[in-house]
Protein backbone atom coordinates (compact mmCIF):
# COMPACT_ATOMS: atom_id res chain seq x y z
CA UNK A 1 0.00 0.00 0.00
CA UNK A 2 1.28 3.40 -1.39
CA UNK A 3 0.31 6.70 0.18
CA UNK A 4 2.06 10.14 0.13
CA UNK A 5 2.12 12.62 3.25
CA UNK A 6 2.31 16.34 3.14
CA UNK A 7 3.53 18.46 6.23
CA UNK A 8 5.12 21.47 6.95
CA UNK A 9 7.83 20.30 9.53
CA UNK A 10 9.16 16.43 10.32
CA UNK A 11 10.22 15.83 14.02
CA UNK A 12 12.05 13.01 13.20
CA UNK A 13 13.56 12.73 16.66
CA UNK A 14 11.86 15.40 18.61
CA UNK A 15 14.07 17.40 20.61
CA UNK A 16 17.10 15.55 19.92
CA UNK A 17 16.79 16.80 15.86
CA UNK A 18 16.31 20.41 14.57
CA UNK A 19 12.91 19.55 12.67
CA UNK A 20 12.81 19.31 8.90
CA UNK A 21 10.97 21.51 6.73
CA UNK A 22 8.37 21.54 4.31
CA UNK A 23 8.14 17.36 3.54
CA UNK A 24 6.56 15.22 1.49
CA UNK A 25 6.79 11.41 3.51
CA UNK A 26 6.67 8.72 0.94
CA UNK A 27 5.08 5.38 3.00
CA UNK A 28 5.08 1.75 1.21
CA UNK A 29 4.57 -1.69 2.24
CA UNK A 30 4.13 -0.19 6.07
CA UNK A 31 7.33 1.83 6.11
CA UNK A 32 8.86 4.74 5.43
CA UNK A 33 10.41 4.51 1.80
CA UNK A 34 11.34 7.96 1.60
CA UNK A 35 11.16 11.50 3.36
CA UNK A 36 11.54 14.06 -0.03
CA UNK A 37 12.26 17.92 1.27
CA UNK A 38 9.68 20.20 -1.02
CA UNK A 39 10.79 23.66 -2.01
CA UNK A 40 7.12 25.20 -0.31
CA UNK A 41 4.77 24.28 2.07
CA UNK A 42 1.29 23.05 0.28
CA UNK A 43 -1.28 25.27 1.17
CA UNK A 44 -2.99 22.61 2.76
CA UNK A 45 0.20 21.39 4.73
CA UNK A 46 0.79 24.70 6.13
CA UNK A 47 -0.80 23.95 9.92
CA UNK A 48 0.24 20.38 9.89
CA UNK A 49 3.91 18.81 12.03
CA UNK A 50 4.62 14.97 11.57
CA UNK A 51 6.16 13.21 15.09
CA UNK A 52 6.82 9.74 15.52
CA UNK A 53 3.55 7.88 17.00
CA UNK A 54 3.24 7.68 20.85
CA UNK A 55 3.33 4.41 22.91
CA UNK A 56 0.69 3.62 25.24
CA UNK A 57 3.08 1.17 27.50
CA UNK A 58 0.40 0.00 30.40
CA UNK A 59 -3.20 -0.12 29.49
CA UNK A 60 -6.03 -2.70 30.44
CA UNK A 61 -7.83 -1.67 26.81
CA UNK A 62 -11.21 -1.26 29.08
CA UNK A 63 -14.00 0.57 26.81
CA UNK A 64 -16.31 1.18 30.09
CA UNK A 65 -14.06 3.49 31.67
CA UNK A 66 -14.15 2.72 35.76
CA UNK A 67 -15.50 5.72 36.84
CA UNK A 68 -18.16 5.06 34.44
CA UNK A 69 -19.63 1.97 36.16
CA UNK A 70 -18.96 3.35 39.68
CA UNK A 71 -15.09 2.48 40.60
CA UNK A 72 -14.41 6.01 42.21
CA UNK A 73 -11.12 6.80 42.36
CA UNK A 74 -8.98 6.40 45.31
CA UNK A 75 -6.31 3.79 46.72
CA UNK A 76 -5.43 1.16 44.71
CA UNK A 77 -6.06 -1.43 47.33
CA UNK A 78 -9.96 -0.14 48.30
CA UNK A 79 -10.21 0.62 44.65
CA UNK A 80 -10.03 -3.37 43.48
CA UNK A 81 -13.09 -4.72 45.01
CA UNK A 82 -15.27 -1.66 43.15
CA UNK A 83 -14.16 -3.34 39.74
CA UNK A 84 -17.02 -5.77 40.63
CA UNK A 85 -19.62 -3.16 39.50
CA UNK A 86 -18.18 -3.37 35.60
CA UNK A 87 -20.41 -5.78 33.62
CA UNK A 88 -19.80 -8.23 31.78
CA UNK A 89 -20.13 -7.27 27.72
CA UNK A 90 -18.80 -8.29 24.38
CA UNK A 91 -15.33 -8.80 24.87
CA UNK A 92 -14.39 -7.41 21.14
CA UNK A 93 -16.64 -4.54 21.97
CA UNK A 94 -15.24 -3.86 25.07
CA UNK A 95 -11.30 -3.83 23.70
CA UNK A 96 -12.54 -1.74 20.28
CA UNK A 97 -13.80 1.08 22.20
CA UNK A 98 -10.54 1.41 24.33
CA UNK A 99 -8.43 0.65 21.16
CA UNK A 100 -9.97 3.19 19.25
CA UNK A 101 -10.29 5.92 21.79
CA UNK A 102 -6.42 5.57 22.75
CA UNK A 103 -6.05 6.07 18.65
CA UNK A 104 -8.14 9.08 18.85
CA UNK A 105 -5.60 10.21 21.72
CA UNK A 106 -2.49 9.66 19.65
CA UNK A 107 -1.42 6.40 20.46
CA UNK A 108 -0.35 4.09 17.55
CA UNK A 109 1.26 1.07 19.93
CA UNK A 110 -0.59 -0.42 23.29
CA UNK A 111 -0.19 -2.67 26.12
CA UNK A 112 -3.44 -4.31 26.83
CA UNK A 113 -2.42 -5.83 30.03
CA UNK A 114 -5.95 -8.37 29.79
CA UNK A 115 -8.15 -8.03 32.74
CA UNK A 116 -10.62 -10.95 32.01
CA UNK A 117 -14.20 -10.26 32.75
CA UNK A 118 -14.98 -14.51 32.41
CA UNK A 119 -11.59 -16.58 33.73
CA UNK A 120 -12.71 -19.52 32.04
CA UNK A 121 -12.93 -17.59 28.68
CA UNK A 122 -9.92 -16.20 27.43
CA UNK A 123 -9.54 -17.62 24.84
CA UNK A 124 -12.87 -16.40 23.58
CA UNK A 125 -11.97 -12.48 25.13
CA UNK A 126 -8.38 -12.93 23.12
CA UNK A 127 -10.04 -13.89 20.20
CA UNK A 128 -12.20 -10.37 20.39
CA UNK A 129 -9.37 -8.21 21.46
CA UNK A 130 -7.15 -10.02 18.37
CA UNK A 131 -10.32 -8.60 16.43
CA UNK A 132 -10.58 -5.44 17.56
CA UNK A 133 -6.86 -4.50 17.36
CA UNK A 134 -6.99 -5.40 13.91
CA UNK A 135 -10.18 -3.79 13.26
CA UNK A 136 -9.01 -0.22 15.04
CA UNK A 137 -5.55 -0.50 13.35
CA UNK A 138 -3.36 0.33 16.44
CA UNK A 139 -0.38 -2.05 17.52
CA UNK A 140 -1.25 -4.32 20.47
CA UNK A 141 0.73 -6.64 22.69
CA UNK A 142 -2.22 -9.46 24.83
CA UNK A 143 -0.46 -9.77 28.44
CA UNK A 144 -1.60 -13.23 29.41
CA UNK A 145 -2.88 -12.97 33.23
CA UNK A 146 -0.85 -15.63 35.36
CA UNK A 147 -2.62 -14.83 38.92
CA UNK A 148 -3.30 -16.98 42.24
CA UNK A 149 -2.30 -15.83 45.77
CA UNK A 150 -3.16 -13.16 47.80
CA UNK A 151 -6.33 -11.67 46.06
CA UNK A 152 -8.28 -9.18 48.09
CA UNK A 153 -5.89 -8.35 50.71
CA UNK A 154 -1.76 -9.01 50.72
CA UNK A 155 -0.67 -12.09 53.37
CA UNK A 156 -3.43 -13.67 55.57
CA UNK A 157 -7.48 -13.21 54.30
CA UNK A 158 -8.21 -14.42 58.25
CA UNK A 159 -8.45 -10.74 59.31
CA UNK A 160 -10.20 -9.32 56.57
CA UNK A 161 -12.90 -11.88 56.98
CA UNK A 162 -13.03 -11.01 60.65
CA UNK A 163 -14.74 -7.66 59.16
CA UNK A 164 -16.99 -9.71 57.52
CA UNK A 165 -20.50 -11.24 58.29
CA UNK A 166 -20.10 -15.38 57.67
CA UNK A 167 -22.54 -15.61 54.55
CA UNK A 168 -19.56 -13.34 52.65
CA UNK A 169 -16.72 -15.49 53.37
CA UNK A 170 -17.03 -18.52 50.81
CA UNK A 171 -17.79 -15.79 47.93
CA UNK A 172 -14.48 -13.77 49.96
CA UNK A 173 -12.62 -17.39 50.27
CA UNK A 174 -13.43 -18.10 45.84
CA UNK A 175 -11.74 -14.68 45.05
CA UNK A 176 -8.66 -16.46 46.32
CA UNK A 177 -9.19 -19.44 43.92
CA UNK A 178 -7.05 -19.01 41.10
CA UNK A 179 -9.60 -19.70 38.04
CA UNK A 180 -6.96 -21.24 35.63
CA UNK A 181 -3.95 -23.92 36.40
CA UNK A 182 -0.35 -22.70 35.73
CA UNK A 183 -0.46 -25.13 32.96
CA UNK A 184 -3.49 -24.25 31.44
CA UNK A 185 -2.15 -20.56 31.31
CA UNK A 186 0.90 -21.60 29.41
CA UNK A 187 -1.76 -23.66 27.23
CA UNK A 188 -3.38 -20.44 26.58
CA UNK A 189 -0.15 -18.09 25.85
CA UNK A 190 0.72 -20.78 22.80
CA UNK A 191 -3.85 -20.86 21.89
CA UNK A 192 -3.86 -17.16 21.65
CA UNK A 193 -0.56 -17.06 19.59
CA UNK A 194 -2.15 -18.64 16.98
CA UNK A 195 -4.45 -15.52 17.13
CA UNK A 196 -0.96 -13.08 16.27
CA UNK A 197 -1.13 -10.73 13.44
CA UNK A 198 0.76 -7.74 12.22
CA UNK A 199 -1.16 -5.78 14.97
CA UNK A 200 -1.25 -8.25 17.73
CA UNK A 201 1.32 -10.32 19.76
CA UNK A 202 1.12 -12.18 22.55
CA UNK A 203 3.41 -11.82 25.96
CA UNK A 204 3.20 -13.51 29.38
CA UNK A 205 1.17 -11.56 31.89
CA UNK A 206 2.21 -12.46 36.00
CA UNK A 207 0.02 -9.68 37.12
CA UNK A 208 2.01 -8.89 40.15
CA UNK A 209 4.72 -10.80 42.41
CA UNK A 210 2.26 -10.04 45.75
CA UNK A 211 -0.22 -12.44 43.13
CA UNK A 212 2.03 -14.82 41.97
CA UNK A 213 3.37 -17.94 43.22
CA UNK A 214 7.28 -17.76 42.85
CA UNK A 215 7.07 -21.32 41.14
CA UNK A 216 4.70 -19.81 38.34
CA UNK A 217 7.40 -16.58 38.10
CA UNK A 218 10.26 -19.05 37.38
CA UNK A 219 7.86 -21.15 34.85
CA UNK A 220 7.41 -17.74 33.18
CA UNK A 221 11.23 -16.52 33.31
CA UNK A 222 12.49 -20.05 32.23
CA UNK A 223 9.84 -19.56 29.01
CA UNK A 224 10.71 -16.19 27.89
CA UNK A 225 14.42 -17.28 27.80
CA UNK A 226 13.47 -20.33 25.99
CA UNK A 227 10.75 -18.44 23.77
CA UNK A 228 12.15 -14.87 23.30
CA UNK A 229 8.34 -13.66 24.70
CA UNK A 230 8.34 -10.66 26.78
CA UNK A 231 6.95 -10.57 30.40
CA UNK A 232 4.94 -7.72 31.25
CA UNK A 233 4.20 -7.30 35.15
CA UNK A 234 2.96 -4.88 37.46
CA UNK A 235 5.48 -4.25 40.26
CA UNK A 236 5.48 -2.12 43.65
CA UNK A 237 2.34 0.42 42.41
CA UNK A 238 1.26 1.29 46.24
CA UNK A 239 3.37 1.69 49.59
CA UNK A 240 1.72 -1.43 50.58
CA UNK A 241 2.79 -3.61 48.06
CA UNK A 242 5.94 -2.41 49.11
CA UNK A 243 6.05 -3.37 52.98
CA UNK A 244 4.47 -6.93 51.81
CA UNK A 245 7.41 -7.10 49.25
CA UNK A 246 10.02 -5.94 52.25
CA UNK A 247 8.31 -8.73 54.81
CA UNK A 248 7.85 -11.54 52.44
CA UNK A 249 11.64 -11.12 51.32
CA UNK A 250 13.79 -9.53 53.45
CA UNK A 251 16.93 -10.25 50.97
CA UNK A 252 14.69 -7.66 48.54
CA UNK A 253 12.48 -8.38 46.19
CA UNK A 254 14.12 -7.62 43.22
CA UNK A 255 17.03 -9.86 43.93
CA UNK A 256 14.73 -12.57 44.39
CA UNK A 257 13.37 -11.88 40.85
CA UNK A 258 17.01 -11.74 39.81
CA UNK A 259 17.85 -14.83 41.08
CA UNK A 260 14.91 -16.89 39.76
CA UNK A 261 16.06 -15.28 36.06
CA UNK A 262 13.17 -12.96 35.64
CA UNK A 263 14.92 -9.02 35.46
CA UNK A 264 16.47 -9.05 31.48
CA UNK A 265 15.70 -7.21 28.39
CA UNK A 266 12.13 -8.60 27.87
CA UNK A 267 10.35 -7.48 31.10
CA UNK A 268 8.12 -4.22 31.24
CA UNK A 269 7.51 -3.59 34.75
CA UNK A 270 4.11 -1.16 35.16
CA UNK A 271 4.33 1.82 37.60
CA UNK A 272 7.33 0.97 39.86
CA UNK A 273 6.26 3.62 42.03
CA UNK A 274 8.28 2.66 45.70
CA UNK A 275 11.84 1.41 43.96
CA UNK A 276 14.82 2.10 46.34
CA UNK A 277 18.06 3.02 44.84
CA UNK A 278 19.35 -0.48 44.75
CA UNK A 279 16.31 -1.51 42.64
CA UNK A 280 16.53 1.01 40.17
CA UNK A 281 20.72 -0.04 39.44
CA UNK A 282 19.80 -3.36 38.98
CA UNK A 283 16.91 -2.81 37.14
CA UNK A 284 19.32 -0.96 34.82
CA UNK A 285 21.97 -2.95 34.73
CA UNK A 286 19.44 -5.95 33.54
CA UNK A 287 17.92 -3.97 30.75
CA UNK A 288 14.57 -3.96 32.14
CA UNK A 289 12.02 -0.98 30.93
CA UNK A 290 9.55 0.34 33.08
CA UNK A 291 6.14 1.93 32.65
CA UNK A 292 5.37 4.83 34.35
CA UNK A 293 1.95 6.09 34.57
CA UNK A 294 1.43 9.34 35.90
CA UNK A 295 -2.17 9.78 35.79
CA UNK A 296 -2.92 6.37 37.38
CA UNK A 297 -0.68 7.12 40.35
CA UNK A 298 -2.24 10.17 41.02
CA UNK A 299 -6.06 8.42 40.65
CA UNK A 300 -4.94 5.83 42.55
CA UNK A 301 -3.06 7.52 45.51
CA UNK A 302 -0.17 5.71 44.43
CA UNK A 303 2.29 8.70 44.38
CA UNK A 304 4.49 9.43 42.18
CA UNK A 305 7.19 7.81 39.88
CA UNK A 306 10.88 8.20 41.35
CA UNK A 307 12.18 10.14 38.53
CA UNK A 308 15.42 11.03 40.14
CA UNK A 309 16.41 7.72 40.97
CA UNK A 310 15.41 6.80 37.48
CA UNK A 311 17.76 9.18 36.38
CA UNK A 312 20.31 8.85 38.55
CA UNK A 313 20.05 4.56 37.55
CA UNK A 314 20.09 5.24 33.94
CA UNK A 315 16.37 2.84 34.04
CA UNK A 316 14.89 2.91 30.86
CA UNK A 317 11.04 4.06 30.77
CA UNK A 318 8.16 4.41 28.66
CA UNK A 319 4.74 6.23 29.67
CA UNK A 320 1.41 4.49 30.01
CA UNK A 321 -1.84 5.51 31.04
CA UNK A 322 -3.00 2.53 32.28
CA UNK A 323 -6.83 3.06 31.45
CA UNK A 324 -6.67 6.07 34.11
CA UNK A 325 -5.89 9.77 31.81
CA UNK A 326 -6.04 12.61 33.95
CA UNK A 327 -8.96 13.81 32.29
CA UNK A 328 -10.51 9.88 31.69
CA UNK A 329 -10.05 10.74 27.57
CA UNK A 330 -6.98 8.69 26.96
CA UNK A 331 -4.74 11.60 25.81
CA UNK A 332 -1.54 10.25 25.63
CA UNK A 333 -0.70 14.19 24.32
CA UNK A 334 -2.04 15.67 28.10
CA UNK A 335 -0.06 12.50 29.46
CA UNK A 336 3.28 13.54 27.89
CA UNK A 337 2.22 17.01 29.17
CA UNK A 338 1.77 16.21 33.37
CA UNK A 339 5.12 13.71 33.21
CA UNK A 340 6.99 16.32 31.36
CA UNK A 341 6.25 18.98 34.18
CA UNK A 342 6.42 16.15 37.20
CA UNK A 343 9.68 15.19 36.08
CA UNK A 344 10.63 18.70 35.59
CA UNK A 345 10.03 19.60 39.26
CA UNK A 346 11.71 16.37 40.46
CA UNK A 347 15.24 16.83 37.87
CA UNK A 348 16.21 19.64 39.46
CA UNK A 349 19.34 19.45 37.63
CA UNK A 350 18.06 19.46 34.03
CA UNK A 351 18.95 16.53 32.85
CA UNK A 352 15.68 15.36 31.32
CA UNK A 353 14.74 16.78 28.04
CA UNK A 354 12.32 17.05 25.32
CA UNK A 355 14.73 14.39 23.53
CA UNK A 356 14.17 12.05 26.64
CA UNK A 357 10.83 12.99 26.69
CA UNK A 358 9.91 11.56 23.43
CA UNK A 359 12.36 8.90 23.35
CA UNK A 360 10.29 7.50 26.26
CA UNK A 361 7.43 8.17 24.67
CA UNK A 362 7.66 7.10 21.38
CA UNK A 363 10.70 4.60 21.43
CA UNK A 364 11.10 2.56 24.79
CA UNK A 365 7.19 2.17 25.44
CA UNK A 366 7.14 1.31 22.00
CA UNK A 367 10.15 -1.39 22.24
CA UNK A 368 7.52 -2.89 25.22
CA UNK A 369 4.81 -3.76 23.12
CA UNK A 370 6.84 -4.42 19.67
CA UNK A 371 10.63 -4.60 20.37
CA UNK A 372 13.02 -3.31 18.70
CA UNK A 373 11.63 -2.61 15.54
CA UNK A 374 13.28 0.66 14.35
CA UNK A 375 9.77 2.45 14.95
CA UNK A 376 9.52 5.53 17.19
CA UNK A 377 11.64 7.81 14.95
CA UNK A 378 10.66 9.31 11.49
CA UNK A 379 13.66 7.59 9.14
CA UNK A 380 13.83 5.87 5.49
CA UNK A 381 12.87 2.45 6.66
CA UNK A 382 11.44 2.88 10.08
CA UNK A 383 8.03 1.23 10.71
CA UNK A 384 5.20 4.08 8.92
CA UNK A 385 3.89 4.98 12.39
CA UNK A 386 3.40 8.78 12.89
CA UNK A 387 1.29 11.35 14.17
CA UNK A 388 0.17 14.02 12.26
CA UNK A 389 -0.93 17.21 14.51
CA UNK A 390 -2.62 20.40 13.13
CA UNK A 391 -0.58 23.47 14.84
CA UNK A 392 -2.96 25.96 14.61
CA UNK A 393 -4.75 25.37 17.92
CA UNK A 394 -1.01 25.06 19.55
CA UNK A 395 0.31 28.28 17.69
CA UNK A 396 -2.94 30.52 18.10
CA UNK A 397 -1.49 33.44 19.95
CA UNK A 398 2.21 33.34 19.24
CA UNK A 399 3.50 36.60 18.21
CA UNK A 400 6.06 35.83 16.39
CA UNK A 401 6.87 32.54 13.69
CA UNK A 402 9.61 31.62 15.90
CA UNK A 403 9.31 31.98 19.44
CA UNK A 404 8.44 30.22 21.25
CA UNK A 405 10.00 26.93 19.55
CA UNK A 406 7.05 24.83 17.96
CA UNK A 407 7.79 22.08 20.24
CA UNK A 408 7.74 24.03 23.35
CA UNK A 409 3.96 24.80 22.16
CA UNK A 410 3.14 21.05 21.43
CA UNK A 411 4.84 19.87 24.88
CA UNK A 412 2.96 22.56 26.54
CA UNK A 413 -0.47 22.71 24.67
CA UNK A 414 -1.25 19.93 22.31
CA UNK A 415 -4.40 17.52 22.79
CA UNK A 416 -6.16 14.66 21.08
CA UNK A 417 -8.30 17.66 19.38
CA UNK A 418 -5.18 18.61 17.51
CA UNK A 419 -5.04 15.51 15.97
CA UNK A 420 -4.63 15.55 11.97
CA UNK A 421 -3.76 12.04 11.15
CA UNK A 422 -2.28 8.73 13.13
CA UNK A 423 -1.07 6.43 10.80
CA UNK A 424 0.00 3.03 11.88
CA UNK A 425 2.20 0.95 9.65
CA UNK A 426 1.20 3.31 6.74
CA UNK A 427 -2.24 2.82 7.65
CA UNK A 428 -4.67 6.03 8.13
CA UNK A 429 -6.46 5.05 11.07
CA UNK A 430 -7.31 8.38 12.64
CA UNK A 431 -8.47 11.47 10.59
CA UNK A 432 -9.27 15.09 11.97
CA UNK A 433 -9.31 13.78 15.32
CA UNK A 434 -11.77 10.88 14.66
CA UNK A 435 -11.38 6.96 14.36
CA UNK A 436 -11.26 6.20 10.07
CA UNK A 437 -11.59 2.34 10.22
CA UNK A 438 -13.99 1.60 12.88
CA UNK A 439 -17.37 4.07 13.83
CA UNK A 440 -16.30 4.83 17.48
CA UNK A 441 -19.73 6.99 18.43
CA UNK A 442 -21.34 3.69 16.59
CA UNK A 443 -19.44 1.17 19.27
CA UNK A 444 -19.88 3.26 22.12
CA UNK A 445 -23.89 3.70 21.81
CA UNK A 446 -23.56 -0.68 21.00
CA UNK A 447 -21.11 -0.87 24.10
CA UNK A 448 -23.24 1.76 26.25
CA UNK A 449 -26.66 -0.13 25.76
CA UNK A 450 -25.24 -3.07 26.14
CA UNK A 451 -23.85 -2.64 29.67
CA UNK A 452 -27.01 -0.49 30.31
CA UNK A 453 -28.96 -3.86 29.47
CA UNK A 454 -26.43 -6.33 31.12
CA UNK A 455 -26.87 -4.40 34.74
CA UNK A 456 -31.16 -4.32 34.24
CA UNK A 457 -31.16 -8.19 33.69
CA UNK A 458 -28.43 -9.34 36.01
CA UNK A 459 -27.33 -6.33 38.13
CA UNK A 460 -24.02 -6.88 40.28
CA UNK A 461 -25.08 -7.74 44.32
CA UNK A 462 -24.07 -3.95 45.21
CA UNK A 463 -24.90 -4.32 49.24
CA UNK A 464 -22.10 -7.45 49.21
CA UNK A 465 -19.69 -5.34 46.80
CA UNK A 466 -20.10 -2.25 49.31
CA UNK A 467 -19.31 -4.61 52.04
CA UNK A 468 -16.38 -5.83 50.67
CA UNK A 469 -15.05 -2.47 50.13
CA UNK A 470 -15.67 -1.45 53.53
CA UNK A 471 -13.65 -4.40 55.41
CA UNK A 472 -10.94 -3.91 52.77
CA UNK A 473 -10.75 -0.14 54.04
CA UNK A 474 -10.93 -0.78 57.95
CA UNK A 475 -8.10 -3.53 56.71
CA UNK A 476 -5.97 -1.17 55.49
CA UNK A 477 -7.00 2.01 58.30
CA UNK A 478 -8.36 3.71 55.22
CA UNK A 479 -10.58 6.55 56.59
CA UNK A 480 -9.90 9.05 53.96
CA UNK A 481 -8.70 6.42 51.08
ZN1 LIG B 1 -2.48 -1.74 35.41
Amino acid sequence: MNNTIEVAHVFARPGAEAPLGPSRLHLREGRIARIEALPQVPAAARHLVALPALANAHDHGRGLRTLAFGARDQSLETWLPELAYEPRVDPYLRAAVGFARMAEGGIAVANHCHNTQDGTALLKEAEGVSRAARDVGVRVAFAVPFAGRNGVVYGPIEPLLARLPDGDHARVKRMRTPARTTAENFALVDAIARLEHDCFSVQYGPVGPQWVDDTTLAAIARASADTGRCVHMHLFETERQRAWADAEHPGGLLHHLDDIGLLSPRLTLAHAVWLDDADCRLLARRGVTISVNVSSNLRLRSGVPPWTRLLDAGVCFGLGLDGMSLDDDEDMLRELRLAWHLLAASDRRGRFTFADLFRAACVHGRTTVTGPDGGGVLAEGAPADLLVLDTRHSTRDRITDDRPALLDLLVGRATRRDVHRLVVAGRTVVHEAACSRVDLPALEAALLAEAREVERVSPPDRPAIERLHQAVRGHWGCAGC
